[in-house]
């Protein structure tokens, strides 16, 4: 396994659309270890493909959470998901909040508005179909992913004003650190 350099935005290959994968191929998997440990390392809990620069519909996501009434960091449980062209069956109405951030727009955060539950269908690690309903942290964390998969980040989701302001800010923290 490797790990592999993440895209940051303003990366052009950021907003380009990703196409779907013709076969869960041995070479597939390859990428799927490697944007795993990427994203371990980084650390972060979602990546996407074209965050490491391959523009193909695959995602990675580890909540990595705490066991119920455990409070050592360290505890963080592993539990590693593949998702393989996701497609998005049904959305609710009700929607949740979340402060986000992401790999690609570096040590940003911003409160947005996701539906609450979702309906999805995809493939897994060994190219196993699955169509579930989830909901929680889980639904934001695939929505938020699914959106790089439409060269959509989430600042996106701001209004411009707030969007440039995100944007100045990381301007200024890679300055402080050059
Ligand atoms: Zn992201």
């Amino acid at each position: 396994m490797a790990i592999l350099p993440i895209v940051e935005t303003p990366d052009p290959r950021l907003k380009q659309v990703s196409q779907p994968v013709d076969a869960v191929t041995d070479e597939l998997r390859r990428l799927m270890d490697d944007m795993l440990e990427t994203m371990y390392a980084a650390p972060g809990i979602g990546l996407a493909a074209i965050q490491v620069g391959e523009p193909v519909r695959v995602l990675v996501i580890d909540l990595q959470e705490l066991p119920e009434g455990e409070e050592d960091e360290d505890k963080r449980v592993r539990a590693p998901l593949y998702f393989v062209n996701p497609e998005i069956l049904e959305r609710s109405q009700e929607m949740t909040t979340y402060n986000e951030g992401c790999l690609s727009v570096p040590e940003q955060y911003a409160e947005i508005d996701r539906p609450s539950v979702i309906r999805a269908r995809w493939l897994d690690y060994d190219g196993n179909a699955h169509e579930q309903e989830i909901d929680g942290f889980l639904a934001t964390v695939l929505q938020h992913e699914m959106d790089h998969l439409e060269g959509i980040l989430f600042i996106d989701h701001l209004s411009k004003l707030k969007r440039d302001m995100v944007l100045k800010k990381l301007t200024k923290m890679r300055k402080l650190a050059a």
